[in-house]
């Protein structure tokens, strides 16, 4: 089979198929004796490459030349970009050496690789979703779709242990992002009339700056600091070997403490051996404040949907391994929590949805047996899903508001964040002046669900300062050419279409039925036209 679903994660990555009985399994990375590949890269010189733990081990002796959390910028139009060697790497490009290395688990296992599914997290906006299949398809690989990491989760979960109508808090706390999402499974029917289980996105919260790293930390400090006071030395005088040492122990460390009450770390100091010991207690008192904080964007999600409504919750990403994470949620949701193979589980999502996108599961539940005679879970549902995606972004146009005292160009918020997909709005404007020779109509995406917005360029173009927390970002321009003596009267129908492949946006000039179109998705870069007064005004006269 040559069908894969891809977690292309923050810190960590992995790659997911369905076996021959329709169940998925991950790729085994035999190389770091991992489910998972680090998602770090380590640019040693011209000739070589390395990405994973190999990577990783790099951080502290040659930070400058290891890349990590590259997810952060993928995507982003301010993006920073990586030298080495004289060579330049854009996110992009970084982010397909990791796709690459997972291909490549797979062929040297003897497999081919085709049509993938890539994961992204569900807040992620077109842009950056543009950039990570462009990602993919740089390491050669065919990008069937993408698809929410949530919703992932929640398919393979699902796959397990199907049952009708469930409301799904994902808490997905990884290594550097925490993500909470709650998913709706219900039954519904498709085109077809036939009954299928839907997967909706009810609200989204968390923090892309808070994961397992925030605990390392933690510990890292704990034993720099029992080095210290076990030698007689200060902080400043350990040396940059000693801290790397200290640094590749850490996550062991923690992953021992997972399963173990305490763990034992031989640190090299300055050239001496140092025993340190650290308790699964030490461990929770020093970190006890990080589960609360991520509790607290629980709490903050739920403000979206009642706790009261949250029939499971499932937990995902490594992180979601530490005891002390999986007690306090038990806490605050007595006998709802579930857990199954969390660094695993949006790989194996995604590998359960690449099969029901080329329906090569589907032909073999219709007829054929598999190879134990039954038909797994995951067959039986693959055929019967389908998932509703909800726009991951508001959108709307540029437009001047002519009804105050003075001239104010605003970002109408046509379409909300969270609506369902295809999202479709239309609203009549008006040229601001008479015999306008055009319209420049310009397309913004943002997080906020107020009406009106600031954009983030004026009227002219020029740059401008906006709510940073609404993230408004410009997409694109259309211009909209007008015949000569157009008066101000004139209404022009805007209608934005968003869908999961981008923005469709289109003016209609009323009078003349002349249609104007283009479709924004967001890979090309912008080059703001800088003109003044061509714009579009909100009705007033
Ligand atoms: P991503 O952040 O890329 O989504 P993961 O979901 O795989 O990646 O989470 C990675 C994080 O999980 C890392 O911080 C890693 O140290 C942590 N982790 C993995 N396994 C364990 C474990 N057994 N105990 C504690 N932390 C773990
Ligand atoms: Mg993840």
């Amino acid at each position: 089979m040559s069908t894969y679903g891809i977690d292309l994660g923050t810190t960590y990555s992995c790659i997911a198929r369905l076996d021959s009985n329709g169940n998925p399994e991950v790729i085994r990375n035999n190389e770091d004796d991992s489910n998972t590949v680090a998602s770090v890269v380590f640019f040693e010189n011209a000739n070589n490459v390395v990405v994973g733990q190999a990577a990783k081990e790099n951080v502290e002796t040659d930070g400058d030349r290891v890349v990590q959390f590259v997810k952060r910028e993928i995507g982003k139009r301010d993006s920073r970009t990586y030298e080495f060697d004289g060579k330049t790497y854009t996110p992009v490009e970084i982010s397909a050496l990791i796709l690459t290395r997972l291909k490549n688990l797979v062929e040297a296992q003897g497999g081919t690789i085709e049509d993938v599914v890539i994961t992204v997290p569900a807040y992620f906006g077109l842009e950056e979703r543009s950039a990570t299949r462009q990602a993919g398809e740089l390491a050669g690989l065919h990008v069937l779709s993408l698809i929410n990491e949530p919703t992932a989760a929640a398919l393979s979960y699902c796959a397990r242990q199907f049952q009708e109508d469930r409301t799904i808090l994902v808490y997905d706390l990884g290594g550097g992002t925490f993500d909470v999402t709650v998913v709706k499974m219900s039954m519904a029917q498709n085109d077809a009339g036939n009954d299928v289980q839907k997967i909706t996105v009810l609200a989204t919260g968390g923090d892309d700056r808070l994961g397992g790293k925030d605990w390392d930390d933690r510990l890292y400090n704990y034993i720099l600091h029992a080095c210290c006071d076990e030698n007689g030395l200060t902080p400043e005088e350990i040396e940059a070997e000693t801290r790397q040492d200290i640094r590749s122990k850490v996550e062991e460390a923690k992953r021992k403490l997972s399963k173990k009450q305490s763990a034992k770390v031989r640190i090299d100091v300055n050239g001496s051996r140092t025993e340190i010991v650290v308790t699964r207690k030490d461990f929770e008192n020093m970190t006890g404040d990080i589960v609360a904080k991520a509790m607290n964007f629980v709490d903050a999600t739920l403000e979206k949907v009642p706790a009261e409504a949250i029939d499971t919750v499932l937990l995902v990403g490594g992180s979601t391994y530490m005891p002390m994470i999986k007690n306090a949620v038990e806490a605050k949701f007595p006998g709802k929590v579930q857990q199954h193979d969390p660094d695993q589980a949006v790989a194996k999502g995604a590998a359960i949805y690449a099969s029901m996108l080329v329906e090569e599961v589907g032909a073999l539940s219709d007829g054929e047996e598999t190879s134990t005679g039954e038909s797994s879970h995951a067959e039986q549902l693959t055929s019967k899903f389908t998932v509703e995606d909800q726009t991951p972004r508001s959108f709307g146009p540029g437009v001047v508001d002519t009804t105050g005292a003075k001239h104010k160009y605003v970002l109408e918020n046509f379409i909300k964040i969270g609506e369902k997909m295809p999202a479709v709005f239309t609203k009549t404007y008006y040229p601001l002046e008479d015999n306008q020779e055009r319209v420049l109509l310009r397309a913004f995406e943002n997080r906020s669900t107020d009406d009106t917005l600031i954009p983030c360029v004026d009227e002219d173009g020029n740059p401008q300062a906006t709510d940073p927390a609404h993230y408004v970002k410009l997409l694109g321009e259309l211009v909209v050419n007008l015949p000569p003596n157009t008066s101000r009267d004139t209404p022009i129908k805007v209608t934005f279409k968003v869908d999961a492949s981008g923005v469709h946006v289109e003016a209609v000039n009323t009078k003349t039925n002349e249609t104007f179109e283009t479709f924004l998705r967001t890979e090309s870069d912008i080059d703001v036209e800088r003109s003044a007064v061509h714009q579009l005004r909100i009705s007033s006269d």
